[in-house]
This record gives structure tokens, C-alpha cells and sequence, in this order.
């Protein structure tokens, strides 16, 4: 676990608390048009089974701000509206019952509207995330900024000082970059000077697994140092996959509890499916909420050492017949075919209440 994590001002997002010292948390975006409101709300949905703790719309036009309080209200998480350049939406969201406002001070239209949209989300108790990405950096003396992390935390801070101008207080902050360096040197340098809370990011990160592994290394570095109180990986994928690789860096990181599954990378000895059980315990560990490591290993030559090493764990073994698992013992011998079963019974055992 981080040895120190940085002291910063808290703000709530619904019944969520961010920053201070508030657990990280995790967030996710809906990836459909606005007024699907179906299909953003079992996104949410899949994405709170996982662990997501808030879910953020883009909010293009008004039948957005519709949508935003419906969604919410079905999905049960806080929401957040993401707003570009029409400042009059930022304030049709908060009045609509936005948990959060996402803007970028330097496009919604000048001072007055900024000044109108620091009004409203005053009005409705929200907190307002400033955020820098180095694609969009602000001009300077009329010619496009370089994406530094200079400039990234430059921009920011001007931002920051625009909105407390105004007496607004509730803010967060976000400086993305899809260069990993540069996302880490300017979330440094910025942790350094001010005190509001970091959500943190990665632009445009990628496919599931190069964007995770972009992510959770620029991520892992800032987390690790006690920077950051709010996590969002952006991954060309559904939001829950968004979710499972933000759990699984905070797990690795001991910054939130939650299962584990230890599993082999299969070899010429595997005897079963390894690799279709091990996802399958990564659901049913989420939907059981099950705090515990499970192994599923493919033979005799590691499977018991890790599996004795987990809370609960299979190896599979030759001839057929295969060993459960369960507190550094071995519970039961079962046929290779019927070991997930039997790992299954325990695990809901457990889910239950009644023994290990
Ligand atoms: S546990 Fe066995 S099957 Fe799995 S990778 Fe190791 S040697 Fe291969």
C-alpha cells in the first residue's frame, strides 16, 4: 500500500466522497447516444455490479439533460454530465440533478458563462472537475499550446484560479495525456502546487489490453506516490471492463479490497479449461462480492502449492481427478470435470455466511 496519500480537500459526488480520505474511487463512462437510456443503464448497471462507484453522460444537446435524471435514478449510481462548449447545458444539468459537472472552463463561451455554470452547480451543491487534456490545451498568444506537462499543469492551474475567483470552492481536477510521462509528470507537478483532488486518466488509451496496461502503469506510478482520488480507465470497451482493470490496479495496489483469482497460464500439462474457469470465477467473485483469493491452476506440478496458498483453489490433476482447496487444506477429491461445481457450492457457502 502507498506509504503516504496526499492530503487533499474532499468533495462529494452523491453519497460518494472523493478526496481527503475518502477511498479511490472508480468511475466509467456510458459509451451509447444519450437518450438510449436503456443501454446506458445496463452499462451502469453491469459496471456497479463490478465495482464502479460513479457513471458519467455526455451531454451534447437538451434531450440529454432528459435523460440524465432517469438514468440516475435507475442505475443508483451518481452521475456526472459531461459538458462541452454550451454553457446553458451545464446548467440545465445541475438543474436536472447532476451529481457533477465535467467541463473545460476555457470552452463553455467566456467569463459570464462560466460564471453562470460555477452559479448553478453552487446552487445545486455539485462539484464541477476541471479538465486538461494535452490535445486540447488552451491556445497561447493565439498559437497551439505544445502538449507539455508544463503546459498541461500551466492550463490547469489557470483554470483552478479562474473558477475559486469566483468563491467555488467544490472542484477536482483532471490533467490526460495518452503519453504515459507526460500524464505523470503533470499530474506530479500539479499534486505539488494545489490541494484539490486528482481524478485520474489516461487519453484515449486504447483496446482492453494495451490501453489497461498504458493505464494501470501511468495510473500505478501516481497512485503508488499517494497521488490521486479518483480513477477512471479509458479503454475502447464496455464501461464494466473499464471497471474490472481499475479494481484490479487498486487491488495491486492494496488501495481496495475485493476477490482475486490466481490463476496459471496453462502449458502442455494443463488438464482442464483453466482459462474460461478463471473468468468465470472473476464474475462470480464480483457478484458474490467475495473478499477472497481463489486459484484455479491446470495440474499437480504448481496447483497445490498455490491453491493452498489461496483462501480456496483447484488443481486440476492427471488421470481425471483433480483436488478442492480450501484454507491452505485439501476439502475434497473430485473428478476433474466436476471440480468447478464443487468450487462453486463452497464459494456460495461462503457468500452465505457459513464456513470458508
Ligand atoms: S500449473 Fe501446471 S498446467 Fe498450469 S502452467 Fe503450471 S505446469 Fe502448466
Amino acid at each position: 500500500m502507498p506509504k503516504v496519500r496526499r492530503t487533499t480537500r474532499q468533495i462529494r459526488l452523491g453519497k460518494v466522497l472523493v478526496g481527503g480520505d475518502a477511498p479511490v474511487s472508480i468511475q466509467t463512462m456510458a459509451k451509447a447516444a444519450p437518450h438510449d437510456i436503456d443501454t446506458i443503464v445496463g452499462q451502469f448497471l453491469r459496471a456497479k455490479r463490478a465495482g464502479c462507484d460513479i457513471g458519467r453522460i455526455a451531454v451534447p444537446d437538451m434531450d440529454a439533460v432528459k435523460s440524465l435524471p432517469l438514468i440516475r435514478e435507475r442505475c443508483g449510481l451518481p452521475v456526472v454530465a459531461d459538458v462541452h462548449f454550451d454553457y446553458r447545458l451545464a446548467v440545465a444539468a445541475a438543474e436536472a440533478g447532476a451529481d457533477g459537472l465535467r467541463v473545460n472552463p476555457g470552452n463553455l463561451g467566456g467569463r459570464a458563462a462560466l460564471l453562470a455554470v460555477v452559479e448553478a452547480a453552487g446552487q445545486a451543491q455539485i462539484p464541477i472537475r476541471v479538465g486538461v487534456n494535452a490535445g486540447s490545451l488552451p491556445k497561447v498568444r493565439g498559437m497551439p499550446a505544445e502538449p507539455t506537462a508544463d503546459a498541461m499543469v500551466d492550463a490547469a492551474l489557470a483554470m483552478v484560479a479562474e473558477v475559486r475567483e469566483t468563491g467555488f470552492q467544490d472542484l477536482k481536477v483532471s490533467l490526460k495525456a495518452f503519453d504515459v510521462r507526460t500524464t505523470v509528470a503533470a499530474n506530479r507537478r500539479f499534486s505539488a502546487q494545489c490541494d484539490l483532488p486528482l481524478h485520474l486518466g489516461v487519453t484515449e488509451a486504447g483496446p482492453p489490453l494495451p490501453g489497461a496496461v498504458r493505464s494501470a502503469v501511468a495510473l500505478g506510478i501516481l497512485l503508488n506516490e499517494g497521488i490521486g482520488d479518483t480513477v477512471r480507465i479509458s479503454l475502447s470497451g464496455e464501461p464494466v471492463l473499464e471497471i474490472r482493470a481499475a479494481r484490479s490496479l487498486l487491488r495491486s495496489l492494496g488501495l481496495r479490497p475485493g476477490g482475486v483469482v490466481v490463476s496459471c497460464p496453462t502449458c502442455g500439462r494443463t488438464n482442464a479449461d483453466v482459462v474460461s474457469l478463471a473468468e468465470r470465477m472473476e464474475e462470480v467473485l464480483e457478484e458474490l462480492d467475495l473478499n477472497l483469493t481463489v486459484a484455479v491452476m491446470g495440474c499437480e506440478v504448481n496447483g497445490p502449492g498455490e491453491a493452498r496458498q489461496a483462501d480456496m483453489g483447484v488443481a486440476f490433476g492427471p488421470r481425471g481427478e483433480g483436488l478442492l482447496f480450501a484454507a491452505g487444506k485439501v476439502v475434497a477429491k473430485h473428478a476433474n470435470a466436476e471440480l468447478e461445481q464443487a468450487l462453486m457450492a463452497r464459494l456460495q457457502t461462503v457468500a452465505k455466511g457459513v464456513g470458508t
